[in-house]
């Protein structure tokens, strides 16, 4: 198989690796996430920034709220990365963006107070009203 840590855009303007394993894997339910993807749930692995390397192509970046920036391919548009002052130590990609997703199946859920009330996962994983830490 490909490096299962590789991934990029919708048109390919960006492209990333990134080394060893992630710090975590999640499913995020909050209102930005939902807005920012166009879909129900965002999912993330969640990097130190040294792990990763971008090879192709920038993100732009859009200041989603306060202290809070969005990555995303300026050619296509498709949303790919998240970091904030919160978390100066990590940046967070989209699961959806990996070459694999498959290999990097989420462990929790975060902001699960915000789930759209339709949607569920059939899964076992801790479930946080909002983050890890609260
Ligand atoms: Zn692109
Ligand atoms: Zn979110």
């Amino acid at each position: 198989m490909d490096n299962v840590n590789e991934g990029g855009c919708l048109c390919g303007a960006i492209r990333y690796v990134f080394s060893g394993a992630p710090l975590w894997t999640g499913y995020c339910h909050c209102v930005s996430c939902r807005r920012n993807t166009g879909a129900v749930v965002a999912c993330f692995v969640g990097l130190r920034p040294q792990q990763l390397e971008w090879t192709s192509g920038q993100c732009r970046e859009f200041e989603s709220s306060a202290d809070v920036w969005r990555g995303f391919c300026g050619d296509c548009g498709t949303p790919i990365s998240y970091r904030a002052r919160r978390w100066p130590n990590e940046i967070h990609l989209y699961v959806g963006t990996l070459d694999h997703p498959e290999q990097h199946p989420p462990r929790f859920h975060v902001f699960y107070n915000d789930k759209v009330h339709w949607f569920d996962s059939a899964d076992d994983l801790p479930r946080h009203a909002k983050t890890s830490l609260e």
